[in-house]
């Protein structure tokens, strides 16, 4: 047993009676536990279950102590919510700020968040917990990339927060623009919000001549997480602030350490929207053994995939990512940009899956075609575009599977 388990224990049950005040909880019949392992006696929330509590129905304290809310970007149906009070803002910046840290921030540091603010949590919440570092934040948001590029050189930003997909971008526009990379002062990057190989980061760590660390997060419980430390070798958990769990996906049942599964977190801290065993639909594992920086926390390796990302076109399945790396293996040096769309549609077996990219030289499209289809049994369709195809001046994120509508 660590030896704060105790206190993860105490909080826990916090959690459980202040959950169980809320329409989300007050049937699920949650009860108090005298030991962590029992955890996974509770039952799970889903995504669903906080849609269908939209607004207020997650909301365990009244509404005067609230001082702030935010919402997941789910463009249909009802959001899912999360709301903080003056103490979750406190808390989460005591625990987060443990990420800024490692990551190598100080007051000196001079960060820029090129992620969009508004109800997004991802940008405020950690602005927040830098700022709680004394560091100096530039909320820049969603810019033209030459606006982007002018604010990094008149402040010497040494620290970008930004999609993978966005620092690819990056260093393709100061490329087609004649910006020497000396003219920045960049140090490193966080990327943070679409999941990346590690093929991708050493790409952007090579072009861009920056230490890139991941950090996972998500709204329904925090934008700030687990983030990798100076081995980047597996995601350290902020183990006061949250439980992590791995389960089977189909079953429901616990895995044991180094197990792939989905990962499910439990909130320890969170006031006003208690969160109990969230099913994040984000697969990845525990990591066994302690890490070499010598902290004591659990360790979650970088996210396989989504559950949901899974495409199964007619019969098959083929995972997005890992295609996604075999195709830039394939086209390698002849890429302009390193966006890559995928189209499909659900239980059609008529429908053709698309491949959107975009190639300096279409000679290769037809290798890349036939190469796909002996890997996967899927007879994709490539179709080259321009880089503004993948729009990522104007989006946070480009969304690596789109499914198509009748
Ligand atoms: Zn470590």
């Amino acid at each position: 047993m660590k030896t704060d388990d105790s206190s993860r224990l105490q909080n826990l049950n916090k959690t459980i009676k202040a959950a169980s005040q809320t329409n989300l909880y007050k049937d699920k019949n949650l009860k108090i536990l005298s030991r962590l392992e029992d955890l996974s006696t509770l039952p799970f929330t889903t995504k669903q279950d906080l849609r269908e509590n939209y607004p207020f129905g997650g909301l365990a304290t009244d509404m005067q102590n609230v001082i702030e809310v935010h919402t997941s970007s789910g463009t249909t149906g009802k959001a899912v919510v999360s709301y903080l009070t003056k103490k979750d803002i406190l808390e989460g910046n005591k625990a987060i700020s443990k990420a800024w840290k490692t990551f190598g921030i100080n007051k000196d540091s001079r960060l820029m968040f090129i992620m969009s603010y508004g109800l997004f949590s991802g940008a405020a919440i950690n602005t927040y917990a830098i700022q709680h570092l004394g560091a100096f934040v530039l909320p820049a948001g969603i810019q033209p990339i030459m606006k982007q590029i002018n604010l990094m050189i008149d402040y010497q930003i040494d620290t970008i927060v930004a999609t993978p997909g966005f620092l690819l971008y990056l260093s393709d526009s100061l490329e087609k623009n004649n910006i020497p990379r000396e003219k920045l002062n960049l140090k490193r990057a966080i990327a943070a919000g679409e999941i990346y190989s590690n093929q991708t980061r050493a790409k952007i760590e090579e072009l861009l001549d920056i230490e890139v660390f991941d950090h996972y997060g998500l709204c329904e419980v925090n934008t700030g997480i687990a983030y990798e430390c100076e081995y980047h070798n597996g995601l350290h958990i902020l183990d006061d602030y949250v439980i992590a769990e791995i389960i089977n996906p189909k079953t429901g049942g616990t895995l044991k350490l180094g197990e792939l599964g989905e990962l499910v977190l439990t909130s320890l801290k969170k006031e006003a929207s208690p969160i109990i065993r969230y099913r994040t639909g984000d697969i990845t594992k525990i990591i066994p053994g302690k890490c070499k920086c010598g902290r004591q926390s659990y360790r979650i390796d970088r996210i396989h995939g989504r559950i949901n990302d899974t495409m199964f076109i007619r019969g098959i399945k083929v995972n997005p990512y890992e295609l996604r790396d075999f195709i830039l293996n394939i086209v390698g040096n002849n890429l302009k940009s390193s966006d890559i769309i995928f189209k499909i549609k659900k239980n059609d077996i008529k429908y053709t899956p698309q491949v959107y990219i975009s190639v300096k030289d279409d000679k290769i499209l037809p290798k890349l075609q036939k190469d796909i289809k002996d890997t996967t049994k899927v007879p994709f369709n490539i179709n080259s575009v321009e880089p503004n195809f993948f729009g990522r001046e104007d989006n946070n994120k480009v969304k690596l599977v789109q499914y198509v509508e009748d």
